[in-house]
């Protein structure tokens, strides 16, 4: 069956030669026309090996499919997608989207030169970490800050500055693994200070850690967020009050590992879960580190608050360097971080946010447009509305569901991993949610302009079947 499909794929000088394509090829240079009927030609290929494919397309469709993804960038591996998941910091889609704006100034310093590392007032040599920093004291009230490219960076900077070859205890429920490849345990041997494990997986007590330093030399205190799981019944941890006065009576340092934080009161959004990042610091903390593509919602980046001292000895460190921020990533966190001078403003302009405090009766609203969208473009499909449970993601508000609200369709002839396959092979991929519902579409993830494409996509996969 396969060998017989394998043989019907059109030869790329065939295709090539057809008018369209060659018209295309004047347009947009042959190489590309080739690059993109061949990545066409092996993605059927693909299809039709692991018998996702059960009938060829004809050259006229595949053409058609080439012109499209030369005009949607479907010749880029890396490029945008369709979100309807309804898992708002998708980490395996690239967590937080910028909104128009944040992405035009983004744009507008990559189209040119920029002052990264210039201090325009004095006209020479400036710091790269001087654009957020003050920023970032002022929003948190912390005495110092700076930024590297991630998270995971920010922790094993901050360990190998301030406790390598000294004791770290942190907390036997606290070891976690995320996302595959941040381990506590493995990021804290790199980084060269030495774990200390104390209490025991569901419960650690203050006498843990105060013994972690009396009588095995602790030099700091490590609390990590859990971030993507949650203990339930019979668990006791240590607060981070408790822990900085442990810390700093007996001449030691506080750090916290928050995973993931906002820049002001979760309930300002609507939400019952998440934390204030300041939050910590006030509690005693000093040095607090999280991620800057999760709850903040910009882009990839890793901010690290604390006690000037502390920030200015990382600040020192040689492998500072290594982990830097890029200026375009920089630019997305200034204009986020502006944004978050104000919770109102900040939650209608960062679509994380937008999207996290999107109440159950909106989803309902926005699903309802959709499934009204889809049955006037596509005769004979009648989508429902179904209710979903949708999460934060990225680890960032474990054990949270948000009410939300989907669309459920039906595609006649195909399964339904069939038809999820099929709208992931699109030049604009859609990556849909599959349950015992049949293949959804969370609209807490959507875009505005994200649904003329999906009702475009579910009209196609309708029309091959009939
Ligand atoms: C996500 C997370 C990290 C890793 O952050 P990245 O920005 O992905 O490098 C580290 N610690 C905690 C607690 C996290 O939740």
């Amino acid at each position: 069956m396969s060998s017989e499909l394998l043989r019907q794929i059109p030869k790329t000088d065939l295709m090539l030669s057809r008018p369209a394509l060659r018209e295309a090829g004047e347009r947009y240079s042959r190489a590309l026309v080739k690059a993109a009927v061949q990545s066409q030609l092996d993605a059927l290929r693909d299809a039709a090996m692991s018998g996702a494919l059960t009938e060829m397309p004809d050259a006229q469709s595949i053409e058609a499919a080439v012109l499209s993804s030369l005009e949607h960038g479907g010749l880029y591996s890396l490029r945008r997608v369709i979100n309807a998941t309804g898992v708002v910091l998708h980490t395996n889609l690239g967590r937080a989207p910028l909104g128009g704006e944040a992405a035009a100034h983004v744009a507008a310093v990559a189209q040119g030169y920029c002052n990264l590392e210039y201090d325009l007032a004095a006209g020479r040599r400036g710091s790269r970490y001087a654009h957020v920093e003050k920023l970032l004291c002022e929003l948190t009230g912390a005495e110092a800050a700076m930024v590297v490219n991630n998270n995971a960076g920010a922790v094993f900077l901050a360990l190998n500055t301030l406790a390598k070859g000294r004791g770290v205890a942190v907390s036997r429920g606290e070891l976690v693994e995320i996302g595959g490849s941040f381990r506590v345990p493995e990021i804290m041997r790199e980084s060269g200070a030495e774990l200390l494990e104390v209490g025991t997986t569901n419960k650690t007590h203050p006498r843990d850690y105060i013994s972690a330093m009396d009588d095995y030399g602790a030099g700091m205190l490590l609390k990590v967020h859990t971030s993507n799981f949650v203990m339930l019944g019979f668990t006791e941890e240590v607060s981070v009050r408790e822990l900085a006065q442990i810390a700093h009576e007996r001449g030691g340092l506080l750090m916290h590992d928050l995973g993931s934080g906002f820049m002001f009161p979760a309930e300002a959004l609507g939400l019952h879960d998440g934390h204030a990042v300041w939050s910590s610091l006030r509690d005693g903390a000093d040095i607090v580190c999280f991620s800057a593509d999760k709850l903040l919602g910009t882009a990839q980046g890793g901010i690290l608050l604390g006690r000037r001292e502390c920030i200015e000895r990382i600040k020192k460190n040689q492998l500072t360097r290594m982990l830097r921020i890029d200026k375009l990533s920089l630019a997305a966190l200034e204009i986020c971080l502006q944004y978050c001078r104000d919770s109102q403003l900040a939650a209608e302009k960062l679509p994380t946010l937008r999207m996290l405090s999107m109440k159950a009766e909106e989803c309902r609203e926005r699903a309802e447009a959709l499934r009204q969208l889809i049955a006037a473009r596509v005769p004979g499909c009648e989508p429902r509305l179904v209710e979903v449970g949708d999460e934060a993601g990225g680890g960032s508000l474990p054990g949270v569901t948000l009410p939300g609200w989907a669309v459920a369709v039906d595609f006649p002839g195909l399964s339904v991993e069939e038809a999820e396959a099929r709208l992931r092979a699109r030049s604009v991929p859609i990556i849909a949610r599959v349950n015992r519902d049949g293949v959804l579409f969370s609209v807490r993830t959507l875009f505005e302009r994200d649904g003329e494409e999906l009702a475009l996509a579910v009209g196609e996969l309708w029309g091959k079947e009939k």
